[in-house]
């Protein structure tokens, strides 16, 4: 018993699979994310991808099929770290593997919540052309997109996952940061604008409302400013 409770872990883990490791540097110490780090809520494991590339010059890359410009991923070092890496799984049911495309299905706040239920989410981040489509077809969970334009690799849709899905986990926001009546919180909803000090900034004053203490008349101000935001899209 003693050992279970011990091996047993109630953090989140994300896995990322990249040729850039570095890249992480800078943004996962910081602030909630690396508050979250720090108090055992997530934890985040960079792999590079070339310690799994068999041959002495540690390719990861290919030429393509069918001629085309560019370089391919290759499918075998990929498939190599996310066998390592689903070894250690007690639970494969709690782990799901997520390639980065620009063709992938678009995220939203609804997959957030969705892939917060897991337990591990693994992230293979494509570079160059991309990825050689068998790791879609035969490693890959579910294959996502940020957004329709392509970026220069996955690490960035990285951290977006990771920021996005840390956020929902239980203790990692405090109560004054709560993500409870935020935008997209519930479909379609969005936000009501945030004033703060001073009152007037140069001409521009701060609505009257949110000055009259009047909390009844505040709410209802706020909902629809809520829903002019929402006709406005
Ligand atoms: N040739 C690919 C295409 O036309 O779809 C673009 C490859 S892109 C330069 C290199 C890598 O960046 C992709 O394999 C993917 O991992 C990542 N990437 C680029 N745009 C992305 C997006 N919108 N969402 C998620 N990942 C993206």
């Amino acid at each position: 018993l003693f050992f279970g409770v011990v091996l047993s872990y109630n953090y989140m883990i994300f896995e990322i699979i990249t040729i850039f490791p570095n890249i992480f540097d800078s943004y996962f110490p910081e602030s909630i994310i690396g508050r979250a780090q720090k108090k055992g809520l997530i934890k985040i494991n960079i792999h590079n991808l070339r310690d799994f590339a068999k041959d002495k010059h540690k390719t990861v890359d290919d030429t393509p099929y069918g001629g085309g410009s560019g370089m391919v991923m290759k499918v075998e070092p990929i498939y190599n770290l996310v066998k390592s890496i689903k070894l250690k799984d007690k639970n494969p049911s709690k782990t799901r593997v997520v390639l980065f495309s620009a063709k992938g299905k678009k995220y939203t706040q609804k997959d957030a919540f969705r892939l917060s239920k897991y337990k591990k989410i693994i992230m293979i981040c494509g570079r160059y052309e991309g990825v050689d489509e068998r790791v879609a077809d035969h490693i890959a969970d579910e294959e996502i997109s940020i957004g329709e334009y392509v970026l220069t690799g996955g690490e960035i849709p990285a951290m977006i996952l990771v920021d996005s899905i840390s956020r929902l986990l239980p203790e990692v926001l405090g109560n004054s940061e709560s993500c409870k009546d935020e935008s997209h919180s519930v479909e379609g909803y969005l936000e009501y604008p945030q004033y703060t000090k001073p009152e007037i900034f140069g001409k521009i004053k701060v609505p009257k409302i949110l000055l009259s203490g009047n909390h009844q008349e505040i709410k209802k101000w706020r909902n629809e400013k809520a829903k002019n935001f929402l006709n406005k899209k």
